[in-house]
């Protein structure tokens, strides 16, 4: 097979954190496959062909650049953000695995920054201590699964960011989660909204538990959730590297 897909996180927005290596890649390639915001982050050039699909056909869309690779295309899968972060690696993967001969493929996942570490950044460092990522969307995964590892990584004593916080299809599920973080953590926990971060749109808003409402998260937010010791040092919010 001369053919290959590289799956590419396009970073959190910003252009100027697009890797060298996802550049080359695009350089490269003779497809692009991908969401279609996403895809749209790619400059047009001759030789390039462009295919935007809508969301939630993710399995489609890698069965598409398995087919293309197979026919010799250099294929580009754009994610946003990371692509082995709640997006396009693990569905070509599962594509993969229905194949009769998946090591034929000459595959290669290259990684992003990720919307949660950009976030973090621009919010100081509240990710410094343990931490855990959890997708709020229960598109591929019961509510009661999501319960529970909300409960719990709070009861570990988790700082925790949370990607897809909101979606129209779900109204009122932020409004449990927030329910479930009061339950088992205290008030003054310190919870951060980043929206857009790196996009002209960037906003950035920090409160206690207790003031947080569920229309200060929508799709383009990351949640962070601090840690029982993460605190502010003037704009700044940080979790210390010590924990007791
Ligand atoms: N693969 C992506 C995540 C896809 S899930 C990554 O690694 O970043 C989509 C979710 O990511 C959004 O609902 C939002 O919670 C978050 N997100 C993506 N880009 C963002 C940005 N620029 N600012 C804040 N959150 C973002």
């Amino acid at each position: 097979m001369t053919g290959w897909v590289k799956v590419a996180g396009l970073g959190p927005g910003d252009a100027a954190m697009v890797t060298d290596q996802v550049r080359a890649a695009l350089d490269a390639a003779t497809d692009v496959v991908g969401y279609i915001p996403y895809v749209a982050r790619v400059t047009e050039r001759p030789g390039l062909t462009l295919h935007p699909s809508d969301n939630r056909v993710e399995l489609d869309r890698a069965n598409h650049a398995l087919d293309m690779a197979a026919a010799g295309r250099r294929v580009v899968v754009v994610s946003s953000g990371d692509p082995g972060v709640f997006a396009m690696a693990a569905a070509l993967f599962e594509a993969l695995e229905d194949r009769p001969a998946p090591e034929a493929f000459d595959i290669e996942i290259l990684p992003g920054i990720t919307a949660m570490l950009a976030a973090a950044a621009r919010l100081g460092a509240p990710l410094g201590h343990d931490f855990c990522a959890i997708n709020l969307s229960d598109n591929l995964k019961p509510w009661a699964l999501i319960e529970k590892r909300l409960r719990l990584a709070a009861q570990g004593g988790f700082a925790m960011a949370f990607y897809n916080p909101r979606a129209a299809s779900r109204p009122g599920r932020f409004e449990e989660v927030l329910k479930i973080l009061r339950q088992e953590l205290a008030d003054d926990v310190l919870i951060s909204f980043a929206r857009a971060v790196t996009t002209p749109e960037e906003r950035l808003l920090t409160v206690r538990l207790d003031e947080a409402t569920a229309d200060m998260a929508d799709m383009r937010t990351m949640v962070i959730v601090g840690n029982a010791d993460t605190r502010q040092v003037g704009r700044w919010i940080y979790s210390p590297r010590r924990a007791e």
